[in-house]
């Protein structure tokens, strides 16, 4: 076998429908007493519900929180966490939300309890991520990884069916890339194919309902996986183009992730053979690239960039940039053979090696 270095975090988790009652204990076991609860404007009211829950253990809610965590709300949210006392931070909903949580825990070093209510997976790693001048910045900061996780189905019943197929698809990426990594380990694998199964599994029962609560802790426990797979080994092309893309173009997410996949896997496929089969076996497909293609048509996700407001005269400068700083792929990095994944992926077409 090959060698390997495989390090965990050490992260709690509570999984189960219902897991929302234990909040208040779990704060307690992190020997803290005042939680400053971050949420969305969106879910504000869920922010609320959880503070009313906790009494006398809510410092406060501070629901700003938005896409890439703009620094300016970041120190905002820092400056509510001293000014209230908060000894520990709450984060429920999404990546936005996680996310706003790690940028206090940066400085601070106080502790982050997460609910997350996508797929994004944040939860389950150290990497910060904050927008200063329009540029994202991120890296990797053991205070940021949430020490207590709930994974409670129930909060996810509401997703919205488009967002619950794009950001399964975005916790599937995660998995993908896992599998081909080059500091990955036989760990990683298991969990990044396991991960891959349950989300992709999950999806067409999500379709036919829901509000499937046994789908949806499938799906977040697939969510669970992918997560852990993006914490522990770097990611490749499809990470770095998404990050791209997203950022200098103002692309959603998770809506990114579920256009760029199907393309960057088959630009990999001939220097990844087994991480692309155990893709596909995970898919229960013949191929990777064509299976999470279909996958995401299937189930009403956009396939094109066009369709997420990408603008055709960016393509050459997405180019540009997916070469400027090399990481490590299994494919070098080629701007022709770059340039024509983007139109294809603008076009909506199939994708192609
Ligand atoms: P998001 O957190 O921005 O959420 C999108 C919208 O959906 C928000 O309005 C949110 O309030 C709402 N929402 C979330 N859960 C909901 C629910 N159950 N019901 C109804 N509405 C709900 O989206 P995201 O895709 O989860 O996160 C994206 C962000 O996370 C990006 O900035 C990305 O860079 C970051 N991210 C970071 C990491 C990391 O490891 N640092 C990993 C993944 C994503």
């Amino acid at each position: 076998m090959t060698p390997f270095v495989y390090v965990a975090h050490p992260t709690r988790v509570i999984f189960g429908a219902g897991t929302l009652a234990q909040l208040g204990p779990e704060i307690e076991r992190l020997g803290a007493t005042r939680a400053l609860v971050l949420s969305t404007p969106e879910q504000a009211d869920s922010a609320r519900r959880v503070a009313e829950m906790l009494g006398p253990r809510s410092a406060g809610v501070f629901a700003k929180a938005v896409m890439h965590v703009p620094i300016e709300t970041a120190r905002e949210a820092r400056g509510v966490a001293q000014q209230l006392g908060a000894d520990c931070a709450v984060a429920i909903g999404g990546g936005s939300t996680t996310g706003l949580g790690k940028a206090i825990a940066l400085e601070s070093g106080l502790p982050i309890l997460a609910i997350p209510t996508t797929y994004a997976g944040s939860e389950m790693t150290s990497i910060w991520g904050m927008t200063e001048g329009g540029v994202k910045k991120t890296g990797r900061d053991a205070r940021v990884l949430p020490r207590t996780v709930i994974y409670d189905p129930e909060l996810t019943l509401g997703l919205p069916l488009a967002m619950t197929v794009t950001s399964a698809m975005n916790a599937i990426a995660h998995a993908a890339e896992g599998l081909y990594a080059h500091d990955g380990n036989p760990i990683v694998a298991l969990m990044a194919e396991e991960g891959i199964r349950a989300s992709a599994a999950a999806l067409p029962r999500l379709m036919r309902d829901p509000r499937d609560l046994d789908a949806r802790g499938d799906a977040l426990y697939g969510a669970w996986l992918c997560g852990t797979v993006l914490g522990a080994v770097a990611m490749g092309l499809h990470h770095k183009l998404c990050h791209t893309l997203g950022g200098s173009f103002n692309l959603p997410h998770a809506d990114v992730h579920t256009v760029i996949l199907p393309h960057a896997l088959a630009y990999n496929a001939a220097q990844a053979p087994e991480a692309m089969a155990r893709i596909a076996r995970a898919l229960g497909r013949d191929d990777a690239a064509r299976g999470v293609f279909e996958l995401a048509a299937r189930h009403g996700a956009p396939t094109s960039l066009k369709a997420i407001g990408m603008p055709a005269e960016g393509l050459d400068r997405a180019a540009d940039l997916a070469v400027t700083t090399p990481y490590p792929n299994p494919r070098p990095l080629e701007r022709a053979a770059l340039r024509a994944l983007l139109q294809r992926a603008f076009d909506g077409a199939a994708p192609q090696g």
